[in-house]
């Protein structure tokens, strides 16, 4: 075989396959090239999963007639302007989705800059003529059959509703970096996406919902010339999946490996794996410390100082959930609140019929307050005084606008661990010599794993060394660590090592294993303390950074505020 170059046609589809991999990728060309031109409304109609049609209608500032057949040619941009790929600023400038779409579908452009209108038709590659087309100022895009060139592709796309979803997807996060521009996203029977120019926050509470926007707390930082911005929800407003992730580059939208992890990073402490955080981050720096050119569909980025960057994405975030403070989450609230309305139709005739009470208030004598001991209300704390413990758990405090109940286990578990790392990282976490070492047998897999983390235990505190096969002996414990069940903790420890990847962060790892310690050492709900103890805890978590939650995610208290109460029992 000669070599030979391959044609113009070929070169396209190949790059087809990189650039427009399926639907949702042509739609995000597309209104990539409509925000570009300036669009103030951007139009996106979607059929047949975006095989049998996608429209891109903008009114943007139109192609001139005479560059109509040039737009469509590989490597035809008009946003580089001197070649140079280091100041980019534009959403394109590859100049290689209009021939790459073009070269794999029935294709059509209408557009009109500031003269005449002009179309041009392009069927598998093949452009046709350009002809005169009337339009006001603007361009549509539309794409019918994608793929009927290259019907192999075809077989690799989702079912019609999962490539809408995608599709919608796409829509949305340029959406969310364009406030200023209104969008549509139709289906052949819905209108997914309405959404007018508004505000910022107005279209992050319209992508994200109210919900996200109440349970969320704003990021604002910069260091050197990069700045991080944006909203970052609360621990307790995670979810099962990743979908609520949304972060930007110098407005661009990006998916991108630094930032995915650095968003885990950054709430490894107060999330369990498995559970995402809802994040909208923006973040902006000079052109020349990122690079946008990495991979064809512009998703990706590779920031010159990486570890800076993730530093201070994991900083920022960590910061804002700490600071908090005494933030209600609303979530858990309103499922609280909707948990006290009495069911309906309940007969209150009969006690057996009565609505479950939330509150059966069994005051141990310890517990009960002293009316006139009680501080003066003028001296707020965010979690109030403490009333009553119930249930040998839970604390029932009163603020000045409402009650707080919390679980104090939870709670405590959340204070023993902030300590615990707060020692660890002073001056290493206080321990106490057993009078007596202590030999608990262990299974023979448990205790290679434990022997061979030695000096990682002892950082947690934990002075122990293998003893025969099936043993451990354990000669040091973090200091008060009093009547823990020490054979639980170690095996919990020994699965915290084994299901650790050597690939994960010598601090993430060192941090949940002082979790798994801080919540054997915690008191277990069942302990009842009196109103002296229980305001202690109660100054104590204040004090606590994250204390809105535990080790697990899990809420360590909710509160009732007065209007709340007053919802209750209809008083509003
Ligand atoms: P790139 O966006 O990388 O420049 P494209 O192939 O996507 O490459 O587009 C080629 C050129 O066509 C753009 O540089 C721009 O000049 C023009 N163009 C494409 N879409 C539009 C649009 N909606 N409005 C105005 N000009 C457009
Ligand atoms: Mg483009």
């Amino acid at each position: 075989m000669r070599i030979r170059k391959l044609s113009e046609g070929t070169i396209n589809r190949i790059a087809a396959g990189e650039v427009v991999e399926r639907p949702a990728s042509v739609v995000k060309e597309l209104v990539e090239n409509a925000i570009d031109a300036g669009s103030t409304q951007i139009d996106v109609v979607f059929r047949g999963g975006g095989k049998s049609l996608i429209r891109i209608s903008d009114n943007g500032s139109g192609i001139d007639s005479g560059e109509l057949s040039l737009a469509i040619q590989r490597h035809a941009t008009s946003k580089l302007g001197d070649d140079s790929l280091i100041e980019i600023t534009s959403l394109g400038f590859r100049g290689e989705a209009l021939p790459s779409i073009a070269s794999v579908s029935r294709f059509k452009i209408i557009s009109r800059a500031d003269a005449d209108g002009a179309e041009i038709e392009v069927e598998a590659g093949h452009p046709k003529e350009v002809a005169p087309a009337s339009r006001q100022k603007g361009t549509d895009v539309e794409i019918r059959d994608l793929f009927f060139a290259t019907p192999a592709r075809l077989k690799f796309l989702k079912s019609d509703r999962g490539e809408t979803t995608e599709a919608l997807d796409i829509v949305r996060r340029l959406a969310l970096a364009h406030p200023r521009t209104g969008f549509t996203f139709v289906t052949e029977d819905r209108r997914m996406l309405d959404a007018p120019q508004e505000t910022q926050h107005a279209r992050i509470s319209r992508i994200l919902g109210d919900e996200f926007i109440a349970n969320a707390v704003v990021v604002d930082a910069a260091a050197e010339d990069i700045r991080v911005e944006g909203l970052v929800s609360l621990p307790t407003y995670a979810r099962g999946q990743a979908t609520l992730q949304f972060a930007f580059v110098n407005n661009r939208p990006v998916r991108d490996k630094l930032l995915s992890g650095a968003i885990r990073g950054a709430y490894a402490d107060v999330l369990p794996p498995g559970r995402y955080p809802a994040v909208v981050l923006f973040i902006s720096c000079a052109t020349n410390r990122v690079d946008v050119n990495v991979h064809p569909a512009k998703s990706e980025v590779r920031f010159r100082d990486p570890g800076f960057v993730r530093a201070l994405i994991v900083g920022t975030i960590r910061k804002a959930i700490a600071n908090r403070n005494a933030q209600s989450n609303t979530v858990i609230t309103k499922a609280a609140v909707a948990s006290f309305y009495p069911q309906t139709n309940t007969n209150f005739g009969g006690f057996a019929e009565a609505p479950q009470a939330a509150f059966t208030m069994q005051m141990p004598l310890a517990g009960r307050a002293d009316v006139n001991s009680l501080p003066e209300p003028h001296q707020e704390f965010p979690l109030g005084y403490a009333l009553a413990q119930t249930h040998e758990n839970y604390i029932l405090a009163q603020t000045g606008d409402g009650l707080i109940l919390v679980d104090q286990h939870a709670a405590h578990e959340r204070i023993v661990y902030e300590r615990l790392k707060r020692e660890r990282d002073q001056q290493g976490i206080y321990t106490q010599k057993l009078l007596v070492p202590q030999v608990i047998n262990l299974d023979p897999t448990s205790v290679t794993v434990l022997d061979a983390a030695t000096d990682e235990l002892q950082n947690t505190g934990l002075l122990l060394e293998a003893f025969g096969e099936t043993a451990v002996i354990i000669r040091e414990v973090p200091a008060a660590f009093t009547n823990a069940d020490l054979p639980t903790l170690l095996h919990a420890l020994a699965d915290e090592l084994s299901n650790s990847t050597t690939a994960e962060v010598m601090e993430n790892r060192t941090n949940k294993m002082l979790a798994t310690v801080a919540c054997h050492y915690s008191v277990r709900s069942g302990r009842i303390l009196r109103i002296d103890e229980m305001n202690a805890l109660l100054r104590e978590m204040e004090r606590t950074p994250n204390f809105s939650e535990c080790n697990h995610g899990r809420p360590t208290f909710i509160r009732l505020s007065l209007t709340d109460l007053e919802r209750l029992f209809g008083r509003t």
